[in-house]
């Protein structure tokens, strides 16, 4: 079934408010299974609406349309659906009782103030429509069916338009309490996916492994994306239950654990990769600490998003300056003065070091120039070391990346958990 999102609002196209909604409900009708080919934004103009409804239906089965129907006379949305299939607005008693309850509720114990002509639009409705109740405002949702003739084949179609509210905190309750099990019933297949996390590895590079089993793919299919200097790959299966999606998906995912192997860190979608590292650290007993120079605390940061570290993680040094390495983590003057701060020397005297400091099994060492200022022919910007002590045994590694400083940073840290991940798989 095509669904087709519309979301009404003048602000969207400003860019005062970032459209929430159309990402949540993609989201959301991926998961059930509704192909969703089109995303529209109007504004807050009915000619432009009826058009943008009346394309709309001309293509998809389900229509969703957000906003635009609140009090004020720029929400015209119910106006322009009822306009497009030509049905009239009828009062719904029950929703003007619920206004009248919701405004005597607010207004208890005060003179009791006249609820302005304008609110009772909302107890408005499209003739034949379902109301939605909305637990959480005045304006009520609405889903309407409407059949249409296939002309060509003279066979009737059921196509059905969803009016939700604008604000996300009414429209994600009432979605999830009465539209979610509404569209899962008009579907007889599910929808299986499991997420393949990768790091280490290029999102080009990662796509090239498996462009065979993309190009030749229907069900299940793969989805890849890159996503802040890792790949993810999404496998899904189209099945009549969540059995046969995970019989279905079993030898994709075997497939790219062969291709893959190490690289991929996890296959839960909601697992990060700090997480895992975290976890391996717990299952091993093994405590860690940091020492950060150009990512200014960023990994430790990254370390402590896990609920639960305060055992493992024992203490986080950001030594920006020469004498903050030697002084705290027994960075030698010689090896600074020989080989610079951004070394793989100093980089590894400081994981040792901060191992020592801390009493730590395991210790994490970053210095590197993450610009905009500081580079030179022999240490441009973007080249970073990464030092990784696990158990006595150091590994340091020379990276070298692009993009600003924030990119710099924000790729080290990846380069570093992936490190230290790898590291600790054998430990
Ligand atoms: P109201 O009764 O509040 O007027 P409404 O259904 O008429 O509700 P709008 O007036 O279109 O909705 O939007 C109200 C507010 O909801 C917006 O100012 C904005 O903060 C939020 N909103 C609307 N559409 C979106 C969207 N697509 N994504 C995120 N937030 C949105």
């Amino acid at each position: 079934m095509d669904v087709e999102l519309i979301s009404v609002g003048t602000e969207l196209l400003l860019g005062n408010i970032v459209n929430t909604n159309a990402s949540y409900l993609s989201r959301k009708c991926a998961e059930l299974g509704l192909s969703l080919f089109y995303q529209n934004t109007v504004g807050d103009n009915e000619g432009r609406l009826t058009k943008v409804l009346q394309d709309s239906l001309e293509r998809s089965d389900i229509i969703i349309l957000t906003g635009g129907l609140g009090p004020t006379e720029d929400d015209m949305t119910k106006e322009a659906v009822a306009r497009v299939l030509n049905r009239p607005l009828v009062m719904d008693e029950e929703t003007k009782k619920r206004i009248q309850d919701y405004f005597d509720f607010r207004h208890r114990g005060t003179k009791a103030s006249k609820i302005s002509k304008n609110n009772w639009k909302q107890a408005l409705k499209i003739q034949g429509s379902i109301v939605i109740d909305n637990e959480n405002g005045t304006a009520p949702g609405y889903i309407v069916e409407y059949h249409t003739k296939d002309g060509k084949k003279s066979t009737s179609q059921t196509k059905r338009i969803i009016l939700l509210p604008g604000p996300p905190s009414e429209m994600i309750p009432m979605f999830e309490a009465s539209i979610e099990p509404y569209l899962r019933k008009l579907q007889d297949t599910i929808l299986v996916s499991k997420m393949v996390k990768i790091c280490g590895i290029g999102e080009s590079d990662a796509e090239m492994k498996v462009l065979d089993l993309i190009d030749g793919q229907s069900n299940p299919t793969i989805a890849p994306y890159a996503k802040n200097g890792e790949v993810h790959f999404r496998v899904t299966a189209s099945a009549k239950n969540m059995e046969e999606g995970n019989r279905l998906l079993e030898p994709i995912l075997e497939e790219l654990e062969r291709r893959f192997g190490e690289n991929i860190y996890t296959t839960k979608e909601e697992e990060s990769l700090e997480e895992v590292v975290v976890k391996l650290l717990a299952q091993k007993k093994l405590t860690l600490s940091t020492a950060e120079s150009c990512t200014g605390g960023l990994f430790t940061g990254r370390i402590v998003n896990v609920a639960g570290v305060s055992d493992i993680l024992k203490e986080g040094y950001i030594t920006y300056s020469n004498e903050a390495k030697m002084n705290l983590l027994g960075v030698k003057k010689e090896t600074l003065e020989q080989f610079g701060a951004v070394s793989e020397q100093t980089a590894r005297e400081m994981a040792e070091g901060v191992s020592k400091a801390a009493h730590t099994d395991t210790a994490i060492a970053i210095t590197g120039i993450a610009g905009p200022d500081g580079g030179t022919p022999d240490k441009p910007i973007g080249l970073v070391y990464i030092s990784c002590f696990v158990k006595g045994n150091i590994v340091t590694k020379e990276c070298h990346f692009k993009g600003n400083r924030q990119k710099i940073r924000e790729q080290t840290v990846i380069h570093a958990l992936d490190i230290l991940r790898r590291n600790l798989i054998y430990a």
